[in-house]
Formats: structure tokens, sequence, C-alpha cells
């Protein structure tokens, strides 16, 4: 068997074995046609059910109602940031804006291009340590925009803002995509790259609810117009190595029993970790207040970089990889997302303690 570490890096990031070992399995073969998934013709019958069934299990898996559309775009999240105030934006009515860390703050920046924005909430001042409390988006708004899961401060929304009836809720769920029970109706549009929760790098997952389509200036390229893709789902070339990935990680989280069954595992999971910071007496220091912790990315400092320097190392020595933190933060961050096991948090959570002992 090829060698496996317990991989915390916060993006590509850690996959199901399963999946791996499947799409391995079936690499030189897709569906019995003799030819790899990157080699048959993205129009071919089998690739047209795989796009298919890949919505099916979309839809199954989170719950996403009939009037939302699914799509797989290029681009990264990253692209969502002008794309969703291009196609959401209303003339006359401000943008309104959560921001809760450095991907709020570059969705911020994009949405400028396009009119009016208002930031009526930040947790900038204390480092982005916190999510703004009953935040509330005003009827005059054209969306409300939320991250909700920072992935580089380690904070996750716990409750949804206040949205006005007519006023759609936009969100970046890049980095807990699936990661927990969520009510799409709750949102307009949700959009998150794959390769932290469901796959590689290279496609984007946007939902859009179906009422929202109409209204994106006319004279707006093609391609970046959500109705061309709600239209037809492969209006270009899909990027269908990704997506074919995503698909049996989506088989595979169906048949551990969804993302019920997921959120169950991730609470655990963060718990054993937070755990541990709480009980180290200020040993390591969580970044997050505890309400606003995220279940996906644990972020916390040692007293000196010195130490956050030797941890790391001596956590990679032991096959725990990736725990440096973003260097806007400093510190350490353990990604611990969905297709992390509890035996690799277990792992870390006894790495820490030693630590600890040997380092106090
Ligand atoms: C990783 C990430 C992004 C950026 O994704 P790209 O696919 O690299 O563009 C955006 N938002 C959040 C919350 C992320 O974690």
């Amino acid at each position: 068997m090829a060698k496996r570490v317990f991989n915390f890096y916060a993006g590509p990031a850690t996959l199901p074995l399963p999946v791996l070992e499947k799409a391995r399995d079936e690499f030189l073969d897709f569906a019995g046609t003799g030819m790899s998934v990157i080699e048959i013709s993205h129009r071919s019958k089998e690739w047209e059910k795989a796009m298919t069934d890949v919505d099916g299990l979309v839809r199954e898996v989170m719950g996403v109602p009939s009037d939302y559309k699914i799509m797989w775009l290029g681009g990264g999240a990253s692209s969502q940031f002008f794309m969703a105030p291009l196609n959401l934006q209303v003339t006359g009515k401000p943008m309104e804006y959560v921001s809760t860390g450095s991907w709020s703050q570059k969705a911020i920046k994009e949405a400028g291009i396009y009119g009016d924005v208002k930031v009526i909430a930040s947790s900038e001042d204390k480092k982005f340590s916190y999510i703004p409390k009953n935040v509330s988006f005003s009827d005059k708004a054209a969306f409300g925009h939320i991250t909700s899961n920072n992935t580089i401060y380690g904070t996750e929304w716990q409750y949804w803002p206040k949205v006005p009836k007519d006023v759609p809720l936009v969100c970046d769920m890049s980095s807990d995509l699936m990661a927990r029970v969520v009510n799409v109706k709750d949102f307009g549009v949700i959009y998150g790259g794959a390769q932290k929760n469901l796959g590689p790098a290279g496609v984007t997952l946007v939902i859009v609810r179906e009422d929202l389509l109409g209204r994106v200036p006319e004279k707006t390229p093609t391609m970046l117009k959500y109705s061309t893709h709600a239209k037809d789902v492969m209006y270009n070339t899909p990027p269908v190595f990704a997506i074919y990935i995503a698909k049996i990680a989506l088989e595979y989280m169906k048949g551990i029993g969804g993302i019920k069954e997921i959120e169950k595992r991730n609470r655990a999971k963060a718990k054993v970790i937070y755990d541990v910071i709480d009980g180290s007496k200020g040993f390591y220091k969580g970044h997050a207040v505890p309400d606003s912790r995220s279940l996906m990315n644990i972020t916390f400092t040692l007293a000196t970089p010195e130490l956050e320097q030797k941890c790391v190392d001596e956590a990679t020595k032991l096959d725990l990889i990736g725990l440096k933190g973003h260097r806007s933060v400093g510190g350490m961050r353990a990604s611990v997302y969905n297709a992390m096991p509890l035996e690799g948090v277990k792992k870390l959570a006894q790495f820490m303690k030693d630590f600890q002992a040997k380092n106090q």
C-alpha cells in the first residue's frame, strides 16, 4: 500500500481514501468505455449521464430544491467574488457585505467594481477572531453576502444573519461546503471551490435560485452570466476530471450517511482538538473566540514563533502534515475537513499533549 499521512493542509486538502482508490481503479476505463474520463468527449452519453448524476447527487446530499440551478464553473471561488455581484447587482441598490476575513475582503473589493458596497458588519477590529452578532441586512440591499467559514482565521458562522424577504443571501461556502446541515432555501446563491471538502481544485460549485437569473446586465460576456450555465450546464467543456472526483466523493458521502452524519463526525473531531487547546492552560492559545470557532480550520498560537516552528517540525516527523498557520495569522492551523478521519485528529491531539509536556 502507498504511504498515506494525515494531511491538515487548508486546501487543496485531504480526500477520502476510498474515493481516491475508486478513481485509480477506473482511471483507464471510465464507465466501460475503454477510455479515461479525461479522454472521453464531454458530449458522449457516458459523460452526459455523469453530469446528470452529479446534479442529482448534489440535490440529494445537500437537499437542493428544484427551483435552484446547479453549475460547475472554472476560475475558482475567487471568480465568484466578481461573478456574484456582476449577476446580482440592481441599479441604485447597495450590495451589503459582512467582513470576516481575507476572503470576505477580496469579495468586497470585487463587488466595488459594480457599484456601491456597504460593509454592514466587520470583525477586523479584533483580527477577525469572531463572527459579528445580530447581523441583519437592510431591505434596500440588492443582496447580502457572507463567508460562512473563514479558512484563514478559523471562524465560522453559527447562525445565519437576518435578511428581508426580497433580499437574497449570498454565501461563500468554500471551506465548509457540505460540512454541516444547511437549509439551501435560506440562500439565494451558494458557491464554493471544490478543493477543501469535495474534490480537486479546478471546479467551483455554484447554486443559484432561478428567480435571480434575470438580473444580469445584457452586455455581460456570455461565460460570465449565471443564466448561460443555468440554461446549459455544459455551455462549454466543463472541468471534467474535477467534476468526476466530486461525483464519486458525493457518492461516498451519501454512502456514509450524508451531511447529517458528516456534521456529527466533524463536531466530534473539532472537539478533540479544541479540548486540548482549552485544557493546555494557555500553552496553546486559540485564535477564534469560542462561540465563533470553526469546525474546519482550527487556528492557534504558541508562546513564540520559534516554538511554533518546532511544533510544526516535530509534527511533520510523525506524519502530521500541513500544520503551519497562514502567514497573515501566524501560529498553527489544523484543517480538519470532512475527509480527515477521527484517527488523524486523535493522533494530533496526543502529539499536542506530548509536545506541551516536553516544552512548557
Ligand atoms: C479557498 C477559499 C477561496 C478561494 O478559492 P479559489 O478556488 O482558490 O479561488 C475563497 N473563499 C474561501 C472561504 C476559501 O476558503
